[in-house]
């Protein structure tokens, strides 16, 4: 995958309360092409597995039980410098410090349940891209 590419998932939280097509518009919004997209529900081993990095901090059992509790819509997205534009318009972890205008400042109800998954580098974008996805998946 090319590193113009990063990976996002609309957590749980955000599907519950309808802000799907609102979070995938500020996406397209700002410039992110869609590449690969899938309306799905982790189960308790990928979502042990997509977060195995967090698996020492305190929050990890919380994170997963929270992140296979409901359907996500995992999505590929394209834009130039992907990556670090994606988590500035995301915003940050916790709602209470996201900038005004990012979709966590938006949508997101909790540190936990903050509405939007961005990757944190080229590297894990496409380690998490092909996690969710086949290459015949990406267009
Ligand atoms: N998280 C949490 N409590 C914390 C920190 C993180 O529940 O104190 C959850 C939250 O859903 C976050 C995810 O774990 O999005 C991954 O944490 P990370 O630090 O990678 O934050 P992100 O990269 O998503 O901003
Ligand atoms: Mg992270």
């Amino acid at each position: 995958m090319a590193t113009n590419r990063t990976f996002t998932m609309l957590k749980p939280d955000a599907i519950e309360n309808n802000y799907t097509g609102k979070i995938i518009d500020m996406i397209i919004g700002a410039g992110f092409k869609i590449k690969a997209m899938k309306y799905t529900q982790l189960t308790e081993a990928q979502a042990k597995e997509f977060y195995a990095v967090h698996s020492e901090r305190p929050f990890y059992g919380e994170l997963v039980e929270y992140m296979c509790s409901g359907p996500i819509v995992a999505a590929i997205l394209e834009k130039d410098n992907a990556v670090e534009d994606f988590r500035t318009l995301i915003g940050a972890t916790d709602p209470a410090e996201a900038a005004a205008g990012t979709i966590r400042a938006a949508y997101a109800e909790s540190k936990g349940r903050n509405a939007c998954h961005g990757s944190d580098s080229d590297e894990n974008a496409e380690i998490e891209g092909m996690f969710h996805f086949a290459a015949n998946e990406i267009f």
